[in-house]
């Protein structure tokens, strides 16, 4: 008998138990096994640590045959083998970098039965070489991991996932499970079309996930606001997401200079530093990791108490996924997302210039949107969020900033025609800063240069407050009336949008932003 088989035939449950540890299975793992043991194909849509992988382990050792798991990222497989060979379990990865004897270790392991479970890359899979070794191993069963990698639609599609199209032809009586923690609808049609599994068994679990608290507030004083959101935790970790490479070392150098253990993550660290900042995340030290969406997959601390998004991400898929890192021992943790107009039309004019395929950026504009509708719903955050993957919260969670602090709407018409005529009349060139000025009587250098202080609209807004006249800026870039041009950000209007607005054809409500709460200790500071 091969020492892989050592399990086979065994009770999955009694596996679990007795390998693993755990008392028992969660709900959907309990039926995704039943289907992989029974030889079925699976999809299974799970929330980032609900705990797919165990769907695919024990069926793994349980049947006979080795298990093979396709996993896109090197680090997420050497975690996974790592942890499981602490079980006894004997896991390898083969990926491109390995050194040459591990390789040849792993070969000759292959050949000799003792493998359970081989952790893959998709193009090492697929060179000819692995997997002419591959085809005359019997497997137990095949998993895809992060399976979403393979849709266009996916918002990280990998185009060596595409590749796997070819698995059943190589593999045909294997049954293969596929797992992602991205539901919609498409991304889960186009996972089923591509690893031609019609009849598969589709296990959805909820993606509710009742103890993250989450907010969503106007930038008004960033660094406060974010020591406001980190201090409730000062004892645990926390992640805080920047848009670039530079934001997160001037954020994490401005966190450690207040005295916080602020470590900076992105792509640019060298292997070394990105391994020091991991085992200092996982020690269970209070730190707070200021990073780039590269810090993600993989990552498995489960008392991570705050995340924290200062710049907007891309898709409601990123940003359900960079919170769902949050709170993971199911104990109650908060998430806060910074955004700004200025963000929302940015990111909007990136993507018009971006050299994506027609096709691929009309998805990633859908999914823009879709991500500036949720920073700017009245509604229940957790609802309108999981609205995003199909699920219908029956109630509002009570627990999110709208539901704890409802929104006030006002009539915001006369405002907005005020803002979008001083767009106007100022030559439509200028930044927010600037038209704000204006619309409030300053007389910065600007101003006066330009003449801007003769002009009808000066002065007209001089009753509301700046942070007012940010949120009516805005609310007009997210419902299209403005965009911005250029790095610089000149305000500009969109006529179809803007036109029946100034001729008080169209009514405007907005929402009053919240007086934002910062912690007043800090304004002595700065
Ligand atoms: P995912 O891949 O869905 O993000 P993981 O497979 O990494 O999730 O599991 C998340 C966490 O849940 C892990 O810490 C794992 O040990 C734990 N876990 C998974 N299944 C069970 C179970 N049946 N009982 C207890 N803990 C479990
Ligand atoms: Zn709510």
């Amino acid at each position: 008998r091969l020492e892989r088989d050592r399990f086979a035939g065994k009770p999955p449950q009694e596996v679990l138990q007795a390998v693993f540890g755990f008392p028992g299975f969660r709900s959907l793992q309990a039926q995704a096994v039943e289907c992989v043991m029974e030889g079925r194909d699976t999809l299974v849509l799970m929330p980032t640590g609900g705990g797919k992988s165990v769907c695919y382990q024990i069926p793994a050792l349980c049947r006979e045959g080795m298990g093979l798991v396709i996993s896109p990222l090197i680090a997420l497989m050497d975690d996974q083998v790592a942890g499981l060979r602490q079980l006894g379990i004997n896991a390898a990865a083969l990926h491109s970098e390995l050194e040459g004897d591990e390789a040849a270790k792993i070969r000759s392991d292959l050949a000799n039965g003792r493998i359970d479970l081989l952790y893959i890359s998709p193009e090492r899979l697929l060179s000819s070489g692995t997997l002419d070794r591959l085809v005359r191993i019997p497997l137990s069963v095949i998993a895809i991991d992060e399976a979403h990698c393979i849709s266009a639609w996916g918002h990280e599609f990998r185009p060596e996932y595409r590749a796997l199209t070819a698995l059943p032809r190589h593999f045909p009586h294997v049954p293969r499970i596929a797992l992602t923690a991205t539901a919609d609808e498409r991304t889960r049609e186009d996972i089923l079309a591509a690893l031609d599994m019609p009849h598969a068994e589709v296990l959805v679990s909820s993606f509710h996930r009742p103890n993250l608290n989450i907010s969503v507030q106007p930038k008004a004083s960033e660094t406060r606001q974010l020591i406001t959101a980190l201090e409730r935790h000062k004892d645990a970790a926390s992640i805080v997401y920047c848009g670039s490479r530079a934001r997160t070392e001037r954020m994490a150098t401005s966190l450690r200079e207040r005295g916080w253990p602020a470590l900076a993550y992105h792509a640019g660290l060298s292997p070394i530093e990105k391994r020091a900042a991991l085992l200092r995340f996982r020690s269970g030290e209070p730190l707070v990791i200021v990073a780039t969406i590269a810090f993600g997959m993989g990552i498995d601390r489960p008392d991570v108490r705050a995340v924290v998004h200062l710049d907007m991400p891309a898709s409601p898929e990123a940003y359900y996924q960079q919170i769902g890192r949050a709170g993971r021992d199911g104990l109650p943790s908060d998430t806060l997302l910074l955004y700004g107009g200025e963000d929302m039309a940015r990111a909007r004019y990136w993507l018009d210039q971006s050299a994506a395929p027609e096709s691929e950026k009309r998805i990633m504009r859908s999914r823009l949107e879709a991500m500036i509708a949720l920073t700017e719903t009245t509604g229940c955050r957790t609802r309108a969020l999981l609205h995003c993957f199909g699920e219908e919260l029956a109630e509002p969670c009570g627990h999110c900033d709208n539901c704890l602090h409802p929104v006030l709407t006002f009539n915001g018409t006369e405002a907005a025609r005020k803002l979008l005529s001083a767009v106007y009349r100022t030559g439509q060139c200028f930044g927010a800063l600037h038209v704000i000025g204006v619309l409030r009587g300053k007389t910065t250098e600007a101003i006066t240069r330009n003449g801007h202080d003769k002009l009808t609209v000066w002065g007209i807004g001089k009753d509301k407050s700046e942070q007012f006249w940010r949120g009516v800026v805005r609310q007009l870039i997210a419902r299209g009336a403005l965009r911005t041009e250029g790095q610089y950000g000149g305000l500009i209007l969109n006529q179809n949008v803007a036109r029946p607005i100034l001729r008080g054809e169209e009514e405007v409500h907005l929402r009053a932003d919240p007086v934002v709460e910062t912690n007043s200790r800090l304004s002595d500071r700065g």
